[in-house]
C-alpha cells in the first residue's frame, strides 16, 4: 500500500455493496421505512402501554442502525472530495432523504410528550428500564411544551425571524474581506484566512491583524447588534411563554444538567480567575513584555521548536499513549488505522478542520483531519481518537437512543486523549524548550477554554438582564457589557486595544437560534476531564475501568449520575476545584522549565 493510500479512509465497509446505485436505493428505502413507521405509530403513541412503547422504541432504534451506513458513506464521501460532482450529487440526495426521515419522525417526541403527560409513571415501568433515562429527559421537558398548533407557529415564524437573523450574521461575516500589509505587500483576505495571523510569531503583525479585523467588524455594529438584540429578545419572550424558570433553563434541558451543577462550576471559575491571570503574567515575563497585549494571549513562545512528525511517528505515539492507558482501547485505536477509518491526507477540495463520526452499527468510528505533521496535528489526532474511544465503548453497550451524548459529556474521551498524548510527549522530549512549548500549549488551551469561554456566559446573562430592565441593546451598550464581563475575568493582567470591545460581533455561538448558552459545556468538559485526570493520577490502574464505564454508558444516565458513579459530586465546588488544581499542576511544571 502506498503512503497516500494509508492516509485515506476506506468507506466501502459502511455499506453492503460499494455501488452508487445501491446506495441511492438504500437512501430511498430509508425514507420509505420512516414513512411506514409513521403510518404504524402516528396518532397512537399517546395510548401505548409499557410493552407497546418498548416495541416502538426498539423498532425505531433498529431502523436507525439499518440505514446509518449509507448516510455516513454519502456525507463522508462529500467531505473528502467537495469538488467531486458525483459526491456532491450523492450528498444532496442524502440530505434530502435525511430531511424526509426527520419530518416523518417529527411526531414521535410530541406524542411521547402527550403520553408522559397523561401517564408520567410509565417511565418507571421495569419493562422500559433500558429506555428509562431517555424517557426521563422527555418527561422533564413536558411541562414546558406548548400545544402542537403553537409549536408549529413558532417553527414557521422562526424561519423568517431568529433563523434569518442568525443566517444574516453568518453570511455577512463570511463575505467580509480585510486589507492587511504583510512583508510590504497589501493583501485582501477573507475572514476565514486572516485569522490565521492571530498566532503569528511576529508580534507587530499579530497586533495589526487584531486592529484591522475588529475595527472593520465594529464598522458594521448596527447589523450585528440588530441580530443579537432580536435573537436575545425573542429568547426572553420564549422564556415567558414556555414558563422556563430562567433564560438558562432551556440549555439545562438540552444538556441534561441542572442549575446547582452549573452554579458550582461557575463559582469555581470566578474564585480561580486569579490563577489564570497569574499564568498570563508569567507568560508575559517569559516573552519579555511588561504585560501581555490581547494579541499575545495565544501567541507561541519565542523558542518554540518546529519539530515535525511523520504519519507513522504520530500513529505510534498516539496508539502507545492509549495502549498504556488500557490495552483494549489501544487495540481499538490501532484498528482505526489498520482498517483505514482515518482520512488524514492533505488535499484540495477536502473539508477543513477535524471531526470524528460514530458508526454505531459497525461499533466503530470515522475520523477526518488534515495531517501536516506539526505538533498540533498530533494533538488533533489524539483528540479525535478520544471521540473514537467513546464510540467504541458506547456503541458496544447502548442502543442509538442511549447514545445521544450531552454536549457536556461529548468531549470527555477527546480531552482525556489530549492529556494522554501530553503525558506521552512530555515523557519523551529531549530538550527543556520542547517541554516548555508543550506545557505552554496545554496551559494556553486550558485557559482559553475554561476562562475565556466562561466570560461568554457572564456576558450572555448580562444581555438578558439589560433587556429585562428595558434597556435598548445597541452596539455601544453590548460592547460595554462585553468589556465588563471580560474585565471581570482578566482583571489588569492583559492590555486590550480599544477595537477589542467589538469581540462579540463575530462569535456565531451568540447568534444561534433556539440554542442559547451554547458555550458552558466547553467549560464543563475542560474542568470535568482535568478533575478526572487528577483522579487517574491518584488512583492509577484502578481508575481505568471507571472511565471506560462512564464512556460506555453513553446517554443512558445523566452527567450527574455518571459522575456520581465514579465518586464525584458535580454539584459541589470541591469537585470542580480538582480540575483547577490539575491546571495549577501544569502551570507549576511549566514554571519549572524556566
Ligand atoms: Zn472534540
Amino acid at each position: 500500500m502506498t503512503e497516500s493510500m494509508k492516509m485515506k479512509w476506506d468507506l466501502s465497509q459502511l455499506v453492503e455493496f460499494d455501488d452508487l446505485g445501491y446506495i441511492e436505493e438504500q437512501l430511498a428505502a430509508s425514507v420509505k421505512a420512516a414513512e411506514e413507521f409513521s403510518e404504524r405509530h402516528r396518532g397512537k403513541i399517546g395510548t401505548y402501554n409499557a410493552k407497546q412503547l418498548l416495541d416502538m422504541l426498539e423498532e425505531s432504534d433498529r431502523e436507525t442502525l439499518q440505514y446509518e451506513g449509507v448516510f455516513i458513506y454519502a456525507f463522508r464521501m462529500y467531505d473528502a472530495e467537495m469538488n467531486n460532482d458525483v459526491a456532491k450529487r450523492l450528498a444532496d440526495k442524502a440530505r434530502a432523504a435525511s430531511m424526509l426521515v426527520q419530518q416523518a419522525a417529527a411526531f414521535i417526541p410530541l406524542e411521547l410528550g402527550e403520553l408522559l403527560t397523561k401517564n408520567p409513571s410509565i417511565v418507571d415501568d421495569p419493562v422500559l428500564l433500558e429506555y428509562k433515562h431517555f424517557l426521563e429527559k422527555i418527561r422533564r421537558a413536558v411541562p414546558y411544551m406548548l400545544s402542537e398548533a403553537e409549536e408549529k407557529v413558532i417553527i414557521a415564524k422562526d424561519k423568517n425571524g431568529i433563523r434569518a437573523w442568525s443566517q444574516l450574521q453568518g453570511d455577512w461575516l463570511a463575505t467580509r474581506a480585510y486589507e492587511l500589509e504583510i512583508d510590504g505587500e497589501i493583501k485582501t483576505l477573507p475572514y476565514g484566512e486572516i485569522i490565521q495571523y492571530y498566532q503569528h510569531p511576529d508580534r507587530e503583525l499579530r497586533r495589526r491583524v487584531h486592529e484591522v479585523v475588529y475595527h472593520d467588524l465594529g464598522n458594521d455594529n448596527i447589523l450585528w447588534a440588530a441580530a443579537l438584540r432580536a435573537i436575545c429578545s425573542d429568547h426572553l419572550q420564549m422564556v415567558k411563554m414556555r414558563k422556563w424558570e430562567s433564560p438558562m433553563t432551556q440549555s439545562f434541558l438540552v444538556n441534561d444538567v441542572d442549575e446547582e451543577t452549573i452554579n458550582a462550576l461557575f463559582n469555581t471559575i470566578k474564585k480561580n480567575r486569579g490563577v489564570y491571570q497569574d499564568y498570563l503574567r508569567l507568560k508575559a515575563r517569559l516573552l519579555g513584555f511588561k504585560k501581555l497585549g490581547n494579541w499575545d494571549i495565544m501567541a507561541p513562545l519565542n523558542d518554540t521548536p518546529d519539530k515535525k512528525y511523520t504519519w507513522e511517528e504520530s500513529q505510534n505515539l498516539v496508539v502507545k499513549a492509549y495502549s498504556e492507558f488500557d490495552e483494549e482501547v489501544g487495540a481499538w485505536m490501532q484498528e482505526m488505522f489498520q482498517r483505514r477509518h482515518i482520512d488524514a491526507e492533505v488535499r484540495n477540495g477536502k473539508r477543513s478542520g477535524a471531526y470524528c463520526v460514530t458508526w454505531h452499527s459497525g461499533k466503530s468510528a470515522y475520523i477526518l483531519q488534515s495531517f501536516n505533521g506539526i505538533m498540533s496535528d498530533v494533538f488533533t489526532q489524539a483528540h479525535e481518537l478520544g471521540h473514537a474511544m467513546h464510540a467504541y465503548l458506547g456503541t458496544r453497550a447502548q442502543k442509538p437512543s442511549n447514545y445521544d451524548i450531552s454536549y457536556c459529556v461529548a468531549e470527555t474521551g477527546s480531552i482525556f486523549g489530549e492529556l494522554l498524548i501530553t503525558e506521552k510527549l512530555l515523557n519523551q522530549v529531549k530538550t527543556k524548550e520542547e517541554r516548555r512549548s508543550i506545557l505552554a500549549t496545554v496551559c494556553d488551551e486550558f485557559g482559553d477554554t475554561a476562562f475565556q469561554v466562561a466570560t461568554r456566559i457572564w456576558f450572555e446573562s448580562a444581555l438578558y438582564e439589560a433587556i429585562e430592565k428595558g434597556k435598548y441593546l445597541d452596539g455601544d451598550l453590548i460592547s460595554k457589557l462585553w468589556v465588563e464581563a471580560r474585565d471581570m475575568m482578566y482583571g489588569d493582567s492583559v492590555e486590550w486595544i480599544d477595537e477589542m470591545r467589538w469581540w462579540w460581533t463575530f462569535k456565531l455561538h451568540f447568534y444561534m437560534p433556539s440554542l442559547r448558552y451554547y458555550n458552558y459545556p466547553y467549560v464543563y468538559a475542560q474542568l470535568f476531564v482535568y478533575a478526572m485526570y487528577r483522579l487517574y493520577k491518584e488512583q492509577g490502574r484502578e481508575f481505568v475501568p471507571k472511565l471506560k464505564a462512564l464512556l460506555a454508558a453513553g446517554s443512558s444516565k445523566s452527567p450527574r449520575d455518571l459522575a456520581a458513579e465514579i465518586g464525584f459530586n458535580i454539584t459541589k465546588e470541591e469537585f470542580w476545584q480538582k480540575g483547577i488544581d490539575q491546571f495549577k499542576e501544569f502551570i507549576k511544571q511549566f514554571e519549572e522549565t524556566l
